[in-house]
């Protein structure tokens, strides 16, 4: 039924906002501005008599679970086992919880590793045959690096190629000399995105924060063989965690991480306009305007699923951003 509910929403995406928990480090005995309403709207209060409404597919108020997560994520697992192109996206300014829900850690796992696991699982109860590969790759910049490549190179050295974009014949993209893998198990998938994370922190400059400011994208490719090994059908899931959509203008970086946030903050406007004019079915949709929207413009539109997860700050301080991020989300469903 919940799938039914999803291939029969107006349009294929679904929007969700996730509220980070109070962590240590947060002041406990400020004001929250963010209040879940109900499982689909959220509240911003601004001032005592000021608030801003908000209504998205799913609200996953300040204690969800990576299990409440993962239940409206799973009709995406059977949309691709059924040959449809996927995308889940986490968005939201660093420090709002989009690696954790992507990623989650050993004892509570995000949305990657269950993802991974249920397409194993449930690939086996299908009297088809499937075959699986993993690809990883991080957008750092307008430059797509491959993370199962080693990067020997040091951050001062100059970037290596770029890998290039194409498109074939039948208009699937095509990333030139991106590795993939094939995977039989959830063991070998998941050693390879440990690796690719591994390749991407070494990769990355003395900064700690160096993933806010790149785009991590992992791919699972499919492709179904009939009975008789005839029909043959070639699909794929994404999963991105987006780079930090905090405006940059806002921040004080300077060089460097100034010219990192504005590759940031254009990569994630482009997004917004590619899925708003989809949304509206415009006939021009303007892929090419980043590097991120030109990858995944097979797996943006009509015959796809896209999840966009939405994270924003419980903090007052955060209010602005967070504002940003819910216009965002508005904006794209
Ligand atoms: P981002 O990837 O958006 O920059 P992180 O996922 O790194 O943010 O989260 C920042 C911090 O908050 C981390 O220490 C993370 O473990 C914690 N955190 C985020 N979301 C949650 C959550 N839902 N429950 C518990 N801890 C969380
Ligand atoms: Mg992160």
């Amino acid at each position: 039924q919940v799938l039914n509910d999803f291939l029969d929403l107006k349009g294929n995406i679904r929007v969700f906002c996730r509220v980070r928990p109070i962590t240590v480090g947060d002041n406990f005995n400020r004001p929250r501005p963010v209040v879940a309403l109900g499982s689909t709207s959220l509240q911003l209060k601004f001032a005592e008599n000021k608030s801003k409404f908000y209504s998205f597919d799913k609200v996953f108020a300040l204690g969800s679970s990576q299990d409440e997560i993962f239940l409206e994520v799973e009709p995406v697992i059977k949309s691709a086992l059924d040959g449809y192109n996927a995308c889940i996206f986490a968005y939201g300014q660093t420090g709002t919880g989009k690696t954790f829900t992507m990623e989650g850690t050993a004892d509570d796992p995000g949305v990657i590793p269950r993802v991974i696991e249920a397409l194993f699982k449930q690939a086996a109860d299908i009297n088809h045959t499937f075959l699986f590969s993993f690809s990883m790759l991080e957008i750092y910049m307008g430059y797509l690096k491959d993370l199962l490549v080693p990067q020997t190179r040091k951050s001062t050295d100059v970037m290596p190629p770029c890998l290039s974009i194409q498109t074939d014949s039948k208009g699937e993209i095509e990333i030139d000399n991106l590795v993939t893998i094939q995977v039989s198990d959830f063991n070998q998938a998941i050693r390879l995105y440990r690796l690719g994370c591994r390749f991407r922190s070494k990769a990355s400059t003395n900064s700690n924060k160096s993933s806010s400011r790149s785009h991590c994208m992992i791919r699972i490719s499919m492709t179904c063989f009939d009975a008789n090994e005839r029909r043959r059908i070639t699909n794929k899931i994404w999963m991105v965690d987006l780079g930090g959509s905090e405006r940059v203008l806002k921040t004080k970086a300077w060089g460097r991480r100034f010219e990192e946030g504005k590759a940031i903050n254009l990569s994630l406007s482009a997004l917004g306009d590619v899925i708003n004019a989809l949304q509206r079915k415009n006939c021009h949709i303007p892929y090419r305007n980043s590097k991120l929207t030109q990858v995944l413009k097979d797996s943006l539109g009509e015959d796809s699923k896209t999840l966009m997860l939405v994270h924003v700050s419980p903090k007052e301080d955060d209010l602005c951003e967070t504002v940003c991020s819910l216009n965002f989300a508005t904006r794209v469903r």
